[in-house]
């Protein structure tokens, strides 16, 4: 069902004629090679996460050919970046860069302005520019994603880590830019970040940090990747999750490899949560913990191993708690409530010190069980974690996809304080919005010591119209639930952009108001990725796009 012929004709870029249009790709052809620009209009693939689509949002929660691109560019340098801005800023046309495009969950490679031309970075430019094995550091292009610069790593013998999120298949830079995170203690991907190149709306290049200082005879500054800093203000941060730029290099910093020891704990009863939370936050304020550990539902040890749905419950509906009990029990660590996945690092001394620390701090939880990866089978999930609490990219979160036919997948992921009258509250309205709309709640929390990234899941049958309805009106729902009690989400689906945007409303939309005057500095034309995290340029704001 996923590439059937095409429903509606080709989109075109907002306001242009066809003849427009076509004027426009001949000239970008001349200027790229006819063979990088690419209209789409060809049956919409879904393919798989290998195997994923540049043209569309593979896990497409609306009708699949809404959220859909004109044509994709791959550009193979800065220079043709520089040459494709030109030409957007003369033609007016939107461009999306995305790097690698697996952005799974939150639009895949979708541009937010249905026939804006993709730009597909990750295609060409996919160099690992530098690893500096003393400075541990490196510096990569858009398309290196984190299994091709551990393969490097290896390949050279160094004794450094990456730090990667669940999925190892996705842009290094274009998750740090989207500020996403990882596990090890590395796992805050854009604070982990030292310097960039960016190509500017305006077809002009930037460096920040100490890139700004040209180096000796045309060479790079030698503490590009050492000081994230320049001289004035801090301007990297206006580059993530925005639409300022287009970032063509990035510094990153590597860990040094070190012996790691990973464990779970598993806690009796649903209503321990706030307990959990509470006895987190100390060990991770103090650094006991070191990295970024989850705290999942035992819920999630069912669809994590790739198992269907239908093996446990008939018919609509999400499960029953008696479901997932007794689905549980014949599992590895059987009838529990939360599973907390943990790691700790040094020699084994140490570990074992910190371990000490650690079941202390959980021993006034009732039936709280340890667990070490010898005491599971090797197929269990402790054993993923053991890899890329360690910087081993992976892709076991993938088998979640079993759990419906045509799974797709949606996250709403707000920030929770770790403390645990809070987490519980928002614990409460997630759960009690999948009731009202009929989903399975997948709860994993990213935790730090003053706050988590509470991740749901939410997954659909891409197949079914009305749950992908269900779906949006759940987002749509929870984003304005969490917003009454002041909370926010860290990141979005393209969808809700513009609602998540609203919400950090304070000052009358001080926020956005600052944003749009950088926006419209910037990008006076409007042409790079307009309505990205929900800012939209003059040329667009009030007539109709925001969603
Ligand atoms: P990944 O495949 O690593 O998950 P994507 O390449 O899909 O990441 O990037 C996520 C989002 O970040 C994109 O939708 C896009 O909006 C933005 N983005 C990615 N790469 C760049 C880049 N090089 N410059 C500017 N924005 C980018």
């Amino acid at each position: 069902p996923h590439s059937a012929p095409r429903q509606r004709p080709a989109r075109l870029p907002p306001g242009l004629s066809e003849s427009d249009f076509s004027t426009a790709v001949k000239d970008l052809r001349q200027s790229i090679g006819a063979e990088n620009v690419v209209i789409n209009d060809q049956p919409l693939k879904d393919g798989w996460y290998l195997e994923h689509p540049n043209t569309h949002d593979a896990f497409h929660v609306v009708e699949q050919e809404e959220l859909v691109c004109s044509a994709v560019v791959y550009p193979g340098s800065t220079e043709e970046v520089q040459k494709v801005v030109r030409w957007a800023n003369k033609h007016l046309i939107p461009i999306y860069p995305i790097s690698i495009g697996r952005n799974v969950g939150y639009g895949g490679a979708a541009p937010r302005v249905p026939g804006g031309v993709v730009l597909d970075l990750g295609k060409r430019m996919h160099s690992i520019l530098n690893v500096d094995g003393e400075n541990a550091s490196c510096m990569v292009e858009p398309g290196v994603t984190y299994f091709k610069l551990y393969e490097e790593i290896q390949n050279r013998g160094l004794p450094l880590w990456i730090d990667c999120p669940d999925l190892g298949g996705g842009s290094v830079l274009g998750n740090a830019i989207d500020r996403g995170v990882g596990y090890t203690p590395a796992g805050d991907h854009f604070a982990n970040h030292c310097g960039m190149e960016i190509v500017l709306p305006n077809g002009e290049l930037l460096r920040t940090g100490m890139g700004a200082i040209p180096g000796p005879d045309g060479t790079d500054s030698p503490v590009w990747q050492s000081f994230q800093n320049s001289f004035g203000p801090k301007i990297d941060g206006v580059f993530s999750q925005s639409n300022f730029g287009i970032v063509t290099k990035m510094g990153f910093w590597l860990l040094h490899e070190m012996p790691h020891r990973s464990y779970c704990f598993t806690f009796a009863q649903d209503e321990d949560f706030p307990r959990i939370v509470e006895a987190i936050r100390p060990l991770a304020q103090k650094g006991v913990l070191g990295n970024i550990p989850q705290l999942r539902h035992v819920v999630q040890e069912l669809n994590v191993t790739g198992r269907r749905k239908s093996t446990f419950h008939d018919g609509e509906g999400p499960m029953t708690r008696e479901e997932i009990r007794r689905a549980a029990k014949e599992l590895p660590l059987g009838d529990c409530s939360w599973v907390f996945y943990g790691t700790q690092y040094g020699d084994a001394q140490s570990v074992e010190r910190q371990l000490g620390v650690v079941k202390a701090a959980f021993s006034d939880i009732e039936g709280t069980k340890f667990w070490l990866p010898e005491d599971v089978p090797q197929d269990h999930y402790l054993h993923s974690r053991v890899q890329v609490n360690s910087g081993v990219p992976i892709l076991r979160e993938l088998d979640w996809l079993n759990w419906l036919p045509n799974a797709g997948h949606l996250f709403f992921s707000p920030i929770t304080p770790t403390r645990g009258k809070d987490a519980q509250k928002i614990h409460d309205m997630i759960v009690a919005g999948h009731k009202k709309y009929g989903f399975d709640v997948f709860p994993t929390l990213c935790i730090a010591g003053r706050e988590m990234h509470y991740i749901a899941n939410v997954i659909f049958d891409r197949a079914d119209a009305d749950q992908k309805r269900r779906a949006v009106a759940l987002l749509r729902e929870l984003v304005d639930d969490c917003a009454k009690e002041g909370f926010g989400e860290y990141r979005t689906h393209l969808l809700f952009q513009d609602q998540v945007a609203r919400t950090y409303g304070w000052g009358d939309q001080a926020l956005m108001r600052f944003n749009e005057t950088i926006k419209d500095a910037l990008d006076p034309n409007g042409i790079l990725a307009p309505g990205r995290c929900g800012i939209w340029p003059k040329r667009f704001r009030g007539r109709g796009w925001e969603l």
